[in-house]
This record gives C-alpha cells, structure tokens and sequence, in this order.
C-alpha cells in the first residue's frame, strides 16, 4: 500500500534472527510456546489496565488466545484479544532489543553454534523464534481502546536481499489484540495438523491461564482425513497453576511454567510452591534458574517476579518483592490481601509489601538451604551462577546475615584449589585446638591470594585460611565479622594474634629481634617516610622477607585497591 514503510532492524536483532534459524533449530518447536507466552503476557496487560478502564474490553471481557492452520496457505496463526500494539510499540517491540548490555552480549558470540545456542538461551528467545520455522511472518495488531483504523500491520520477509529489513503500515482491524502468522519454510509441514499443533500446545502451554482454543476436528470417513467443524473447543487446562494444589501439579508442568514467567528457555535448577495463610496471605511459587541470564551484573535489569492479586496480574518485574541479592530469583507471588489498583508508588510504601518480601525471602533461603544440604551437586551449579549475587546478602540483609553466611563457599588453603566449596561450617569443623577465629586473606586473583606471604605462619602451623578473591569479597567480609559466635581475623590486618596457638618462645624470640634490629626498623621507617605507619619484626613470614599489612582498623589493602580503581 501506499503507506507501506520499510524500516530496517537494529543491528543486533540481525545477529539473533540469523542465530536463531541456524542453532536453534532442533528447538523448533519453541516457536509455539513464545508466541503463546506472548499472547498471555498481553492478555494479563489488557486485563490490568481494564481495572479502572474497562472500556478497554470492548464488550469482549473473555480473553483468549487462539490457534489456527491453513494447509493450503502453508500458515499457522496464533491470535490473542489481548492488548495489541500501536505503531510505536510495533516498532520498538519487534524491531530492536532494548535490553541493556545487549551490545555488549553479542559482541561474545563465537559463530560456534553450540556455544552460541547456549548464549541465546541465557539472552531469552522470545518473538523471534518464530523466524525459526518461519520465512515470513504478518503481524497484525490493534491496541485495545484505539479506533478500528488505527490497526498496524508488521511483516518481515527472510528471504533474499529483504532480509533484515521489515515493513509497517497501518490498516484497519475490527476487533483489537494481535495477531501472529507464519508462513512456514519449507519442511515445516508436518506443522499444518491440528494434532501436532495440540500435542505441542499440551507440551509446553498447558499451564497458560487463558484458554487456547482451536477447531474441533472430526473423522470424515468418505475424504479419509479430519475436517474441521464450525465448533471451537479449549485445549490446554487453562487454570492458574499456582493455585492448584501441589500434588497434583507434575514437574514437566512446573518446569514448562518457569520458561513462561521466566522467559527462559532452559530448565530450572529448583522451586518451591507454597500457599501462606495467616494475617497475610498469598501463594508464591518461585524458581532458581539453572543459569544465569546474560545481564545478571546489571542491577537495573528487569526483575523475575510476577505480582498477582486474586489472580489478576498487576505487573512484571515486581523489584520490592525480592531483595537485590536475591534478583536470579523467577516466579510468580499472588496476594489474597492488597488491592487491585496497587500501584509501583504504592508498592514502595505498602507495609504489605515488606510482609511479602520477607515470606519470600526466607523461603527462597530456605529452598537454597535445602539444596546444600541434599543435593550438593545442584548447590554447586547454583553457586557457580549465582553465589556472587547471593554474597551481596551478607551486606544487605542483616536480619538473614548469618543464614546467608550459612550459604556461602570458599576456596581454602585446605584443598589449596580454586573450587569454593568450604563452608563456614566447615571451617570451624576443622579449628586447630585452641584457635579461636576464622582467617581469612583476599586478594585480586586466586593466585594471589593462595601465594600470599600473609599465609607463611598459618601453613607452617597448619592453621587453614580462606582464600577470597572476588571482586564482592573484600566487601561482602566487611560485613561478615563473625559466625557461629567465632570471629573473622584478615591475615593481612594487624599484629596477627594467633591467641593460644601462638608459641610464647617465639613471641620472646620476635621481642628480642624488635630490639636487635631496632636501628635498621628505624632506617627503614625512615627512608619508607609517610607512606608506612611501622616497620616492625614479625614471626609471620617463613620465606618472604617482607610483607605489608593493614593496620587493625584500616580497610584492607585489596578494598583500598578498588576504592582506587573506582576513583575513590
Ligand atoms: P519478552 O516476551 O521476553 O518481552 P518477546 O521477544 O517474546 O520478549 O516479545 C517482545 C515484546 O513484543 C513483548 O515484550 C511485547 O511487548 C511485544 N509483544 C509480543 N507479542 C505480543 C502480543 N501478542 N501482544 C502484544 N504485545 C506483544
Ligand atoms: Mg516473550
């Protein structure tokens, strides 16, 4: 048409079209369960916003979502009566990624497919997987309240020298919400059949809450082959199934649920369901993805929980119900308690809220206990992503300090490896008689750390030492000053006091070298002038001449090191 634009994509949604096609493709079938995870998101949209608006409905409160094929067309149509798009929003939605860091993400793709798959399953796959199965794709969409004319028509083209570019135009649409068609590529038939589509409906959608209808089929005896009737029927359970009881809900459905409202596309590591009864009450139902997502490090990155109320849902990324440490965190928290018309700024304030956050706090603290304590293997993996994000706890929550210094895993001068699998617990476990505090030293790297001439006395005297040297680390001990009624001592700060592990002859012996060698500490002190408090004689060091160490009160030397980094 006339108005027909052609508008090309951002250069990083080319890279995941042309990612998607080649190493995703013995996950085809996924293209389904995006655009029906989308259609619900938008369903859930309109739904929220009609609450003070219910013009919004149109007179067509029941929403659905709607699936449809045409054998001869070679197109398969998915549709919701959702909250559909305006021409901005088509724009912005289906031609760049907004994402932060996501300039960065591509720019640590290899052209190994396998590698790169993975890579795409951590950045989310969403819309585009459509592209999969696809060489074209329609999209016809109408933003709920806006006049009929005011419909928007997306297409993208994969073939030849179109690639990479799209076309929009407006056009009228009667009834609002969206509408998706694929033209298949060639190969894709076997997608043309209402049973084929139904199974991977049942598959991977079953848990959608709004109803996936489709045409009823029936056996003609005379062509040999199903016909469609003029009856619709609901093909997935369409319950909310975190309202469902426990028992009865399988793991293939919860793990189907996660990659909905955690648009992930891999497994979960672990969940917990649970319904709160009491002065407030809510279900939560909340997942530890298996990996982390590609912008973790990025704590204005969108956050996994869903907030529901009566099962209506209020909004995305609901920030106040998780603490920033525990941000990994996917799921979905359904108040029986707070209004509908809660807002973000509400949400701020709301004493409820606060209630919420801490129910789920301790439940996700406690479903990681849980872990460590029965599956090791899976605490490991979830460390691995995860336990630099979690050690930020120890900082911010100081109510659940000592639960979460309970979760931490450390490299030691036991194993001597860089594997973080000491626990607090485990340290103390293996106390020499008579010490009385947890040595710890940090350091910028592994090596560093594990060399460092700090650790001289305690590995002669066989005294085991935490190895820190992430870069949270020196931050995350600041706030860790003791566990389980036993100190944290820096090897590095102060005139080491090993207690009673500490030989009186060799206190006697340093005390008679201090006074030996007292003018060659004052040379040194000296020459050294303001850069040094003192120089003294030490019994720390076996091989090493000389070492620096931070006074007691001072801040260590490696958070001295960031601060200047950091231009502090
Ligand atoms: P995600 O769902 O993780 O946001 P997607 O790539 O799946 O990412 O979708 C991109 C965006 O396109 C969605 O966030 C949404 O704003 C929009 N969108 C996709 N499908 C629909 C739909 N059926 N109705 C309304 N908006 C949609
Ligand atoms: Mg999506």
């Amino acid at each position: 048409s006339a108005q027909a634009e052609k508008m090309n994509f951002q250069a990083e949604v080319k890279q995941l079209l042309h990612l998607m096609i080649h190493s995703l493709y013995s996950n085809r079938e996924i293209f389904l369960r995006e655009l029906i995870s989308n259609a619900s998101d938008a369903c859930d949209k309109l739904r929220f916003e009609a609450l003070d608006k219910s013009e919004l409905f149109e007179g067509d409160g029941e929403l659905k979502i709607r699936i449809r094929f045409d054998a001869e067309a070679k197109t398969v149509t998915v549709s919701d009566n959702g909250i559909g798009m305006n021409r901005d929003e088509v724009i912005t939605n289906l031609g760049t990624i907004a994402k932060s860091g996501t300039k960065e993400f591509f720019g640590q793709l290899t052209g190994d497919q396998k590698k790169d798959a993975h890579l795409i399953g951590q950045f989310g796959v969403g819309f585009y997987s459509a592209f999969i199965v696809a060489d074209r794709v329609t999209v016809r969409t109408r933003r709920a309240g806006l006049a009929s004319a005011e419909g928007v028509q997306w297409e993208c083209a994969m073939t030849g020298d179109t690639a990479g570019e799209y076309q929009v135009e407006p056009i009228d649409k009667a009834d609002r919400g969206t509408e998706i068609t694929l033209h298949l590529r060639e190969g894709q038939e076997d997608l043309l059949s209402g049973w084929k589509l139904r199974e991977l409906v049942r598959k991977y959608s079953d848990h959608i809450v709004q109803p996936i209808v489709m045409t009823k089929e029936k056996w003609d005896e005379e062509k040999g082959a199903q016909v469609a009737t003029d009856e619709e029927e609901t093909v997935n359970q369409a319950n909310a199934l975190w309202a469902r009881p426990r028992n009865e809900i399988t793991d293939e459905e919860y793990t189907a649920f996660y990659k909905h409202v955690g648009h992930d596309f891999q497994e979960p590591l672990a969940w917990t369901h649970a319904k709160v009864e009491g002065r407030h009450e809510y279900t939560q139902l909340l997942y530890i993805p298996g990996n982390a997502p590609f912008d973790m490090w990025d704590r204005n990155a969108r956050h996994g929980i869903k907030l529901y109320v009566r099962r209506v849902f209020i909004m995305d990324d609901a920030e106040k119900l998780m603490p920033m440490y525990l941000r990994f965190v996917r799921g979905v928290v359904d108040s029986a308690d707070l209004p509908l018309n809660v807002s973000r700024e509400i949400l701020q304030e709301s004493k409820d809220i606060d209630t919420l956050r801490a129910g789920c706090t301790k439940k996700v603290l406690g479903l990681l206990e849980d872990l460590a304590k029965n599956d090791a293997e899976k605490y490991t993996t979830f460390w691995k992503a995860f336990g630099n994000v979690l050690k930020e706890g120890v900082g911010e929550d100081a109510a659940n300090r000592e639960k979460i210094a309970g979760l931490l895993r450390f490299a030691s001068t036991h194993a001597d490896t860089a594997d973080q699998v000491v626990t607090l617990a485990d340290y103390i476990g293996r106390m020499k008689e008579g010490q009385e505090k947890i040595y710890y030293v940090t350091a910028e790297t592994f090596n560093a750390a594990k060399n460092s001439p700090h650790l001289e006395v305690f590995r002669k005297k066989g005294i085991e030492v935490l190895l820190l040297s992430d870069r949270v680390d020196e931050w995350v001990i600041g706030y860790l000053t003791e566990f389980d009624g036993k100190s944290l001592q820096s090897v590095a700060k102060g005139g080491v006091d090993l207690g009673a592990l500490e030989d009186e002859a060799e206190k006697k012996e340093v005390e008679k070298l201090a006074d030996e060698y007292k003018e060659l500490l004052e040379r040194v002190k000296t020459s050294l002038g303001e850069r040094v408090k003192e120089v003294r004689v030490t019994h720390r060091l076996t091989d090493s001449p000389a070492c620096l160490v931070a006074d007691e009160h001072d801040m260590g030397m490696n958070l001295a090191r960031i601060l200047k980094a950091a231009g502090q």
